[in-house]
């Protein structure tokens, strides 16, 4: 891989200084459910296949969340309708307070120097946060690493910067972090059973009560999980250890272009 092919793939430029990104760091860090998935496909393309529609879901899940909570009329897409019904009830839940400014914003630490784009910074419960949305199956512990360096980074330099680099100041500390899961279902009428929506493929949970029942599916209907990850400083530490390995990983390309 050239340099420049590297420094594209693997980071951001702010202000003319490179910096890596938290998502690439992050990678170096093994994932065995990955594995697991890769194992019960029935080949490695349709893994692939599986696992770059899953990725399109999320960003469009993504893109339909922060035009919701931009308001400005948005209507959502019917095979959605379950992403704003989970939304809803979320904010049902909790106060949530989030403002365009401050979704999809990248920030830098720079004395640990990496970059990283954050989904949502919000007051959730009064308490200003890093929010990040998630539409996966479920919350992995993996989801603590890149939440603790964005806290990290948003507190470092407490400013948002824009496409255009204007600065937003952050009001107050960011004390709190999240992941948000978002998922779409629907019950069975007949038996209860519950169909995840997904993309890459409907997953009807596994239930007894189902058997030989030709299921009749309820309309679109939302699931939503909000989990705190408590001591930042824990899992900031074992980003700084990622990003280390990461660091060695890539020596050399990172030394061609002056990083190291
Ligand atoms: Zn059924």
């Amino acid at each position: 891989m050239s340099a420049d092919e590297f420094q594209k793939k693997e980071g951001y430029f702010i202000q003319g200084l490179w910096y890596p990104r938290v998502t690439s760091i992050c990678q170096i860090k093994n994932k065995p459910a990955l594995y697991y998935f890769y194992a019960q496909a029935e080949n490695y393309e349709e893994a692939d296949l599986k696992k770059n529609q899953a990725a399109a879901e999320g960003t469009m899940i993504h893109h339909i969340l922060e035009k919701i909570i931009i308001g400005d009329g948005f209507v959502v897409p019917e095979q959605y309708l379950g992403i704003k019904k989970a939304f809803d009830d979320f904010i049902k839940n909790h106060a949530f307070h989030s403002r365009k400014e401050w979704l999809e914003r990248r920030v830098k630490h720079s004395n640990h120097r990496y970059s990283g784009t954050f989904d949502i910074l919000a007051e959730v419960d009064g308490e200003l946060a890093i929010v990040d949305l998630k539409s996966s199956a479920s919350i992995y512990r993996d989801y603590r690493l890149q939440t603790a360096a964005y806290l990290s980074a948003v507190n470092e330099e407490p400013w948002l910067l824009d496409e255009n680099g204007n600065k937003y100041l952050i009001p107050n500390e960011v004390t709190k972090r999240y992941v948000l899961r978002i998922n779409q279902k629907r019950i069975c009428e007949k038996c209860g059973v519950t169909m995840k929506l997904r993309s890459m493929g409907n997953k009807i949970e596994a239930n007894k009560n189902s058997n030989g029942c030709q299921h009749g599916w309820g309309e679109i209907l939302g699931e939503w999980e909000l989990k705190e990850f408590d001591q930042p400083e824990v899992d900031f530490q074992a980003f700084i250890n990622a990003k280390g390995l990461w660091e060695w990983e890539n020596q050399e390309i990172l030394g061609r272009i002056g990083y190291l």
